[in-house]
Protein backbone atom coordinates (compact mmCIF):
# COMPACT_ATOMS: atom_id res chain seq x y z
CA UNK A 1 0.00 0.00 0.00
CA UNK A 2 1.16 3.53 -0.95
CA UNK A 3 0.76 4.71 3.05
CA UNK A 4 1.97 8.04 2.31
CA UNK A 5 -0.82 8.69 -0.46
CA UNK A 6 -3.55 6.97 1.66
CA UNK A 7 -2.73 8.66 4.74
CA UNK A 8 -2.95 12.19 2.10
CA UNK A 9 -6.48 11.15 1.20
CA UNK A 10 -7.53 10.91 4.63
CA UNK A 11 -6.46 14.19 5.73
CA UNK A 12 -8.85 15.73 2.75
CA UNK A 13 -11.77 13.45 3.95
CA UNK A 14 -14.57 15.20 5.70
CA UNK A 15 -15.45 11.79 7.76
CA UNK A 16 -11.42 12.24 9.38
CA UNK A 17 -10.78 14.66 12.66
CA UNK A 18 -7.66 14.60 13.96
CA UNK A 19 -8.10 17.77 15.92
CA UNK A 20 -10.31 19.33 18.68
CA UNK A 21 -13.83 18.61 17.71
CA UNK A 22 -14.67 22.45 18.59
CA UNK A 23 -16.52 20.99 22.46
CA UNK A 24 -12.64 21.79 23.94
CA UNK A 25 -14.02 24.18 26.73
CA UNK A 26 -16.67 21.80 28.21
CA UNK A 27 -14.30 18.61 27.98
CA UNK A 28 -11.33 20.95 29.67
CA UNK A 29 -13.83 22.05 32.58
CA UNK A 30 -14.86 18.18 33.14
CA UNK A 31 -11.30 16.48 32.44
CA UNK A 32 -10.77 19.72 35.65
CA UNK A 33 -13.54 18.12 37.52
CA UNK A 34 -12.43 14.15 36.94
CA UNK A 35 -8.64 14.02 36.88
CA UNK A 36 -7.22 16.80 38.36
CA UNK A 37 -6.70 17.05 42.46
CA UNK A 38 -6.17 20.10 44.78
CA UNK A 39 -3.85 17.75 47.09
CA UNK A 40 -1.36 17.34 43.91
CA UNK A 41 -0.99 21.28 43.05
CA UNK A 42 -0.68 21.77 46.90
CA UNK A 43 2.20 19.56 46.78
CA UNK A 44 3.22 21.29 43.79
CA UNK A 45 2.99 24.47 45.24
CA UNK A 46 4.99 23.38 47.89
CA UNK A 47 8.25 22.46 45.75
CA UNK A 48 6.77 18.76 45.57
CA UNK A 49 7.07 17.59 49.50
CA UNK A 50 4.27 17.21 51.31
CA UNK A 51 4.65 16.41 55.31
CA UNK A 52 2.18 14.16 57.17
CA UNK A 53 2.34 12.61 60.44
CA UNK A 54 5.21 10.55 60.03
CA UNK A 55 5.41 10.34 56.35
CA UNK A 56 7.51 12.76 53.84
CA UNK A 57 6.27 12.40 50.64
CA UNK A 58 8.35 13.49 47.32
CA UNK A 59 6.82 14.06 44.31
CA UNK A 60 8.72 13.42 41.62
CA UNK A 61 9.28 17.19 39.46
CA UNK A 62 7.39 15.55 36.51
CA UNK A 63 5.17 12.81 36.20
CA UNK A 64 1.56 12.18 35.29
CA UNK A 65 -0.78 12.91 32.18
CA UNK A 66 1.02 13.92 29.81
CA UNK A 67 -0.23 16.83 26.80
CA UNK A 68 -0.19 14.08 24.33
CA UNK A 69 -2.68 12.16 26.52
CA UNK A 70 -4.38 14.43 28.08
CA UNK A 71 -5.30 15.67 24.07
CA UNK A 72 -6.68 12.25 23.49
CA UNK A 73 -8.72 11.77 26.33
CA UNK A 74 -10.05 15.43 25.46
CA UNK A 75 -10.90 14.51 22.27
CA UNK A 76 -12.70 11.05 23.63
CA UNK A 77 -14.49 13.13 25.50
CA UNK A 78 -15.54 15.74 22.64
CA UNK A 79 -16.10 13.02 20.23
CA UNK A 80 -19.24 11.96 22.35
CA UNK A 81 -20.44 15.26 22.25
CA UNK A 82 -20.10 15.84 18.95
CA UNK A 83 -21.93 12.53 17.85
CA UNK A 84 -24.51 11.98 20.68
CA UNK A 85 -26.32 9.52 18.96
CA UNK A 86 -24.05 7.59 16.80
CA UNK A 87 -22.42 4.15 17.85
CA UNK A 88 -18.75 5.25 18.68
CA UNK A 89 -15.93 2.86 18.85
CA UNK A 90 -12.56 2.71 19.87
CA UNK A 91 -9.75 0.08 18.44
CA UNK A 92 -7.95 -0.27 21.64
CA UNK A 93 -7.56 1.80 25.17
CA UNK A 94 -7.33 4.79 24.70
CA UNK A 95 -4.05 5.35 27.25
CA UNK A 96 -2.93 2.84 29.58
CA UNK A 97 -5.18 3.77 32.33
CA UNK A 98 -7.82 1.56 33.71
CA UNK A 99 -9.52 3.82 34.88
CA UNK A 100 -9.81 6.05 32.30
CA UNK A 101 -10.90 3.64 30.00
CA UNK A 102 -13.92 2.96 32.01
CA UNK A 103 -14.98 6.19 32.20
CA UNK A 104 -14.84 6.07 28.56
CA UNK A 105 -17.07 2.62 28.48
CA UNK A 106 -19.59 4.39 31.13
CA UNK A 107 -20.07 7.27 27.97
CA UNK A 108 -21.16 4.10 26.05
CA UNK A 109 -17.78 4.12 23.88
CA UNK A 110 -17.24 0.41 22.83
CA UNK A 111 -14.02 -1.22 22.75
CA UNK A 112 -13.61 -3.55 19.95
CA UNK A 113 -12.58 -6.99 20.52
CA UNK A 114 -9.93 -8.95 20.26
CA UNK A 115 -10.43 -12.69 19.95
CA UNK A 116 -7.95 -15.28 19.10
CA UNK A 117 -5.64 -11.88 18.79
CA UNK A 118 -7.22 -10.38 15.79
CA UNK A 119 -9.66 -7.42 16.25
CA UNK A 120 -13.09 -8.31 15.42
CA UNK A 121 -14.24 -4.80 13.07
CA UNK A 122 -17.30 -7.09 12.03
CA UNK A 123 -18.90 -5.10 14.71
CA UNK A 124 -18.29 -1.98 12.72
CA UNK A 125 -20.51 -0.60 10.03
CA UNK A 126 -20.89 2.10 7.98
CA UNK A 127 -21.58 5.67 9.82
CA UNK A 128 -20.23 4.11 13.06
CA UNK A 129 -17.60 6.63 14.90
CA UNK A 130 -14.18 5.06 15.39
CA UNK A 131 -11.51 6.90 17.79
CA UNK A 132 -7.97 5.47 16.69
CA UNK A 133 -5.65 6.47 20.22
CA UNK A 134 -3.08 8.17 21.58
CA UNK A 135 -0.57 5.84 20.50
CA UNK A 136 -2.18 5.25 17.19
CA UNK A 137 -3.44 2.41 14.67
CA UNK A 138 -1.56 0.57 12.13
CA UNK A 139 -2.33 1.90 8.64
CA UNK A 140 -4.28 -1.17 7.63
CA UNK A 141 -6.65 -0.70 10.42
CA UNK A 142 -6.94 2.92 9.34
CA UNK A 143 -7.68 1.75 5.59
CA UNK A 144 -10.15 -1.19 6.47
CA UNK A 145 -12.14 1.78 9.09
CA UNK A 146 -12.05 4.08 6.02
CA UNK A 147 -13.24 1.22 3.50
CA UNK A 148 -16.17 0.57 5.78
CA UNK A 149 -17.53 4.05 5.57
CA UNK A 150 -16.75 5.02 8.94
CA UNK A 151 -15.94 8.50 10.40
CA UNK A 152 -12.52 8.40 11.90
CA UNK A 153 -11.33 10.76 15.39
CA UNK A 154 -7.54 10.68 15.29
CA UNK A 155 -6.15 11.02 18.47
CA UNK A 156 -2.85 10.03 17.30
CA UNK A 157 -0.01 11.64 19.51
CA UNK A 158 1.49 13.74 17.19
CA UNK A 159 4.69 12.80 18.35
CA UNK A 160 4.05 9.44 17.05
CA UNK A 161 2.81 11.01 14.11
CA UNK A 162 6.90 12.47 13.78
CA UNK A 163 8.18 8.67 13.66
CA UNK A 164 5.73 7.73 11.36
CA UNK A 165 7.11 10.46 9.00
CA UNK A 166 10.57 9.39 10.27
CA UNK A 167 9.67 5.78 8.75
CA UNK A 168 8.19 7.15 5.53
CA UNK A 169 11.28 8.66 5.19
CA UNK A 170 13.41 5.60 5.40
CA UNK A 171 11.01 3.80 3.11
CA UNK A 172 11.32 6.80 0.55
CA UNK A 173 15.34 6.29 0.49
CA UNK A 174 15.00 2.21 0.53
CA UNK A 175 16.23 2.10 4.16
CA UNK A 176 15.46 -0.49 6.89
CA UNK A 177 13.72 0.83 9.81
CA UNK A 178 15.91 -0.22 12.97
CA UNK A 179 12.59 0.88 15.77
CA UNK A 180 13.63 0.69 19.57
CA UNK A 181 10.75 -0.81 20.86
CA UNK A 182 8.45 -3.48 21.93
CA UNK A 183 7.18 -5.17 18.80
CA UNK A 184 3.70 -6.19 20.31
CA UNK A 185 3.36 -3.21 21.75
CA UNK A 186 0.29 -1.16 19.71
CA UNK A 187 2.43 2.25 19.28
CA UNK A 188 5.33 0.01 17.85
CA UNK A 189 2.62 -2.19 16.20
CA UNK A 190 1.17 1.24 14.11
CA UNK A 191 4.61 2.36 13.61
CA UNK A 192 5.83 -0.65 11.82
CA UNK A 193 3.10 -0.95 9.74
CA UNK A 194 4.35 2.29 7.93
CA UNK A 195 7.62 0.91 7.35
CA UNK A 196 8.39 -1.53 4.15
CA UNK A 197 11.62 -3.03 5.65
CA UNK A 198 11.59 -2.76 9.57
CA UNK A 199 13.43 -4.69 12.74
CA UNK A 200 12.41 -4.06 16.11
CA UNK A 201 15.26 -4.30 18.95
CA UNK A 202 14.07 -4.03 22.73
CA UNK A 203 17.18 -2.96 24.24
CA UNK A 204 20.93 -2.24 23.72
CA UNK A 205 21.78 -5.74 23.92
CA UNK A 206 19.88 -6.59 20.91
CA UNK A 207 20.94 -3.67 19.12
CA UNK A 208 24.83 -5.01 19.84
CA UNK A 209 23.86 -8.48 18.51
CA UNK A 210 22.21 -6.68 15.28
CA UNK A 211 25.63 -4.60 15.22
CA UNK A 212 27.66 -7.57 15.31
CA UNK A 213 26.08 -8.89 12.46
CA UNK A 214 26.59 -6.15 10.27
CA UNK A 215 30.29 -6.00 11.05
CA UNK A 216 30.92 -9.46 10.90
CA UNK A 217 30.59 -11.69 8.56
CA UNK A 218 31.43 -15.95 8.78
CA UNK A 219 33.86 -17.65 7.20
CA UNK A 220 32.22 -20.32 5.22
CA UNK A 221 28.80 -19.99 3.33
CA UNK A 222 27.26 -22.74 5.61
CA UNK A 223 28.55 -20.85 8.83
CA UNK A 224 26.75 -17.99 7.65
CA UNK A 225 23.94 -19.28 6.66
CA UNK A 226 23.37 -20.90 10.29
CA UNK A 227 24.51 -17.38 11.83
CA UNK A 228 21.60 -15.71 9.70
CA UNK A 229 19.31 -18.73 10.46
CA UNK A 230 20.39 -17.94 14.22
CA UNK A 231 19.58 -14.62 13.76
CA UNK A 232 16.24 -14.60 12.09
CA UNK A 233 14.78 -17.24 14.94
CA UNK A 234 16.10 -14.14 17.58
CA UNK A 235 13.87 -11.57 15.86
CA UNK A 236 11.19 -13.80 15.04
CA UNK A 237 8.06 -11.94 15.14
CA UNK A 238 10.07 -8.50 15.31
CA UNK A 239 10.66 -7.97 11.53
CA UNK A 240 8.90 -7.19 8.23
CA UNK A 241 8.06 -10.36 6.21
CA UNK A 242 10.80 -11.83 3.94
CA UNK A 243 13.48 -9.74 6.00
CA UNK A 244 16.63 -10.79 5.15
CA UNK A 245 19.70 -9.88 7.43
CA UNK A 246 22.12 -10.25 4.59
CA UNK A 247 20.79 -7.55 2.27
CA UNK A 248 18.26 -5.46 4.92
CA UNK A 249 20.99 -4.28 7.48
CA UNK A 250 22.88 -2.41 4.64
CA UNK A 251 20.86 0.98 4.35
CA UNK A 252 19.17 1.45 7.91
CA UNK A 253 17.64 4.64 9.70
CA UNK A 254 16.59 4.56 13.45
CA UNK A 255 13.29 5.17 14.86
CA UNK A 256 11.97 4.37 18.46
CA UNK A 257 8.51 3.71 20.06
CA UNK A 258 8.17 6.70 21.91
CA UNK A 259 8.07 5.94 25.66
CA UNK A 260 11.37 4.00 25.89
CA UNK A 261 14.39 5.22 27.86
CA UNK A 262 15.76 7.77 26.57
CA UNK A 263 19.07 7.00 27.18
CA UNK A 264 18.59 3.75 25.44
CA UNK A 265 17.12 5.15 22.69
CA UNK A 266 20.40 7.63 22.03
CA UNK A 267 22.64 5.00 22.94
CA UNK A 268 21.61 2.48 20.30
CA UNK A 269 21.33 5.27 17.93
CA UNK A 270 25.39 6.23 18.14
CA UNK A 271 25.82 2.27 18.23
CA UNK A 272 24.37 2.37 15.10
CA UNK A 273 25.74 5.23 13.24
CA UNK A 274 29.33 4.04 15.03
CA UNK A 275 28.38 0.90 12.76
CA UNK A 276 27.90 2.14 9.46
CA UNK A 277 30.61 4.33 9.95
CA UNK A 278 33.05 1.56 10.54
CA UNK A 279 31.52 -0.26 7.72
CA UNK A 280 31.54 2.32 5.05
CA UNK A 281 33.73 5.07 6.13
CA UNK A 282 32.29 8.29 6.81
CA UNK A 283 32.51 9.85 2.91
CA UNK A 284 29.46 6.92 2.32
CA UNK A 285 27.56 6.98 5.71
CA UNK A 286 24.89 9.15 4.61
CA UNK A 287 24.06 6.48 2.03
CA UNK A 288 23.74 3.62 4.67
CA UNK A 289 22.41 5.64 7.80
CA UNK A 290 19.78 7.96 8.59
CA UNK A 291 19.80 9.67 11.79
CA UNK A 292 16.58 10.82 13.96
CA UNK A 293 15.38 12.95 16.61
CA UNK A 294 11.71 11.93 17.63
CA UNK A 295 12.31 11.29 21.35
CA UNK A 296 9.30 12.67 23.18
CA UNK A 297 9.51 15.69 25.54
CA UNK A 298 7.27 14.51 27.74
CA UNK A 299 9.08 10.97 28.37
CA UNK A 300 12.08 12.28 28.81
CA UNK A 301 11.18 15.12 31.23
CA UNK A 302 9.66 12.33 33.56
CA UNK A 303 12.71 10.03 33.32
CA UNK A 304 14.97 12.91 33.78
CA UNK A 305 12.90 14.04 37.20
CA UNK A 306 12.40 10.08 38.20
CA UNK A 307 16.41 9.77 37.81
CA UNK A 308 16.77 13.22 39.92
CA UNK A 309 14.19 11.63 42.93
CA UNK A 310 16.02 8.69 43.59
CA UNK A 311 19.33 10.67 44.02
CA UNK A 312 17.18 11.76 47.31
CA UNK A 313 17.20 9.63 50.26
CA UNK A 314 13.59 7.77 49.40
CA UNK A 315 12.99 4.54 51.70
CA UNK A 316 10.10 3.70 49.73
CA UNK A 317 9.41 4.17 45.73
CA UNK A 318 5.84 4.31 45.03
CA UNK A 319 5.05 4.28 40.84
CA UNK A 320 1.44 4.32 39.74
CA UNK A 321 0.52 3.64 35.95
CA UNK A 322 -0.90 0.91 33.91
CA UNK A 323 0.74 -2.33 34.15
CA UNK A 324 0.49 -2.36 30.14
CA UNK A 325 2.23 1.11 29.56
CA UNK A 326 5.96 1.12 28.53
CA UNK A 327 7.03 4.73 30.38
CA UNK A 328 6.20 3.16 33.60
CA UNK A 329 7.73 0.38 33.47
CA UNK A 330 10.53 2.50 32.49
CA UNK A 331 10.45 4.56 36.03
CA UNK A 332 10.15 1.66 37.80
CA UNK A 333 12.86 0.22 36.43
CA UNK A 334 15.01 3.45 37.23
CA UNK A 335 14.18 3.00 41.42
CA UNK A 336 14.92 -0.85 40.68
CA UNK A 337 18.34 -0.09 39.43
CA UNK A 338 19.15 1.75 42.67
CA UNK A 339 17.93 -0.60 44.77
CA UNK A 340 15.00 1.36 45.96
CA UNK A 341 11.92 -0.87 47.36
CA UNK A 342 9.92 -0.45 44.89
CA UNK A 343 6.32 -1.08 44.14
CA UNK A 344 4.12 -0.74 40.50
CA UNK A 345 0.48 -0.06 41.03
CA UNK A 346 -2.46 0.59 38.39
CA UNK A 347 -4.84 2.36 41.02
CA UNK A 348 -5.21 3.36 44.93
CA UNK A 349 -6.95 0.32 45.26
CA UNK A 350 -4.14 -1.99 45.39
CA UNK A 351 -3.27 -0.18 48.22
CA UNK A 352 -4.40 -1.31 51.92
CA UNK A 353 -6.27 -2.88 53.81
CA UNK A 354 -3.79 -2.87 56.53
CA UNK A 355 0.30 -2.28 55.91
CA UNK A 356 0.12 -4.52 52.49
CA UNK A 357 -0.03 -3.57 48.83
CA UNK A 358 -0.83 -5.49 45.89
CA UNK A 359 1.75 -4.65 42.86
CA UNK A 360 3.58 -5.78 39.53
CA UNK A 361 6.97 -6.98 39.96
CA UNK A 362 8.96 -5.63 37.30
CA UNK A 363 8.71 -8.29 34.19
CA UNK A 364 6.72 -10.66 36.79
CA UNK A 365 3.56 -11.22 38.00
CA UNK A 366 0.96 -9.48 40.78
CA UNK A 367 2.15 -9.97 44.30
CA UNK A 368 1.25 -9.27 47.21
CA UNK A 369 3.85 -7.86 49.76
CA UNK A 370 3.03 -7.00 53.57
CA UNK A 371 4.56 -4.46 55.87
CA UNK A 372 5.30 -2.78 52.73
CA UNK A 373 5.93 0.88 54.52
CA UNK A 374 9.04 1.01 57.27
CA UNK A 375 8.05 1.63 60.83
CA UNK A 376 8.74 5.40 62.23
CA UNK A 377 9.02 8.42 59.78
CA UNK A 378 9.56 7.61 56.49
CA UNK A 379 10.32 9.45 52.70
CA UNK A 380 7.90 8.09 50.03
CA UNK A 381 8.73 8.86 46.44
CA UNK A 382 5.84 9.04 44.27
CA UNK A 383 5.69 9.20 40.41
CA UNK A 384 3.17 8.39 37.91
CA UNK A 385 3.63 7.85 33.99
CA UNK A 386 1.89 9.53 31.35
CA UNK A 387 -1.41 8.04 31.55
CA UNK A 388 -2.12 8.39 34.90
CA UNK A 389 -4.44 11.63 36.03
CA UNK A 390 -3.31 13.20 39.12
CA UNK A 391 -6.86 12.11 40.83
CA UNK A 392 -5.04 8.69 41.30
CA UNK A 393 -1.68 10.02 42.60
CA UNK A 394 -4.02 11.80 45.03
CA UNK A 395 -6.05 9.40 46.63
CA UNK A 396 -2.92 6.33 46.72
CA UNK A 397 -0.95 9.31 48.98
CA UNK A 398 -4.58 9.30 51.25
CA UNK A 399 -3.99 5.86 51.44
CA UNK A 400 -0.30 5.70 52.81
CA UNK A 401 -1.63 8.77 55.10
CA UNK A 402 -3.86 6.43 56.13
CA UNK A 403 -2.05 3.50 56.43
CA UNK A 404 0.64 5.09 58.36
CA UNK A 405 -1.79 7.29 60.86
CA UNK A 406 -3.39 3.72 61.46
CA UNK A 407 0.38 2.24 62.66
CA UNK A 408 0.56 5.01 64.73
CA UNK A 409 -2.41 4.55 66.91
CA UNK A 410 -1.56 1.23 67.47
CA UNK A 411 1.75 1.88 68.85
CA UNK A 412 0.35 4.55 70.74
CA UNK A 413 -2.05 1.43 72.52
S1 LIG B 1 4.34 10.11 26.07
FE1 LIG B 1 4.96 11.53 24.44
S2 LIG B 1 4.46 10.45 22.54
FE2 LIG B 1 3.35 9.42 24.16
S3 LIG B 1 1.35 10.44 24.19
FE3 LIG B 1 2.65 11.51 25.68
S4 LIG B 1 3.50 13.26 24.56
FE4 LIG B 1 2.75 11.77 23.06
Amino acid sequence: MDTKAFKRSLNHSDKYFRNSLGHGKDVADQMQTEYQSSLIQKIRDNNYVLTEGEVTISLAKSFGFCWGVERAVAMAYETRQHFPSERIWITNEIIHNPGVNQRLRDMNVHFIEVIDGEKNFAVVGEGDVVILPAFGASVQEMKLLNDKGCTIVDTTCPWVSKVWNTVEKHKKKAHTSIIHGKYQHEETVATSSFAETYLVVLNLDEAQYVADYILNKAESPEAQQRRRDEFLAKFEQAYSEGFDPDQDLERIGVANQTTMLKGETEAIGKLFEHTMLQKYGPQSLNDHFLAFNTICDATQERQDAMFELVDETVDVMLVIGGYNSSNTTHLQEIAIERNIPSYHIDAPERIGPDNRIEHKLLHGDLTVTENWLPAGPITVGVTSGASTPDRAVEASIERIFQLKQQAALVTAD
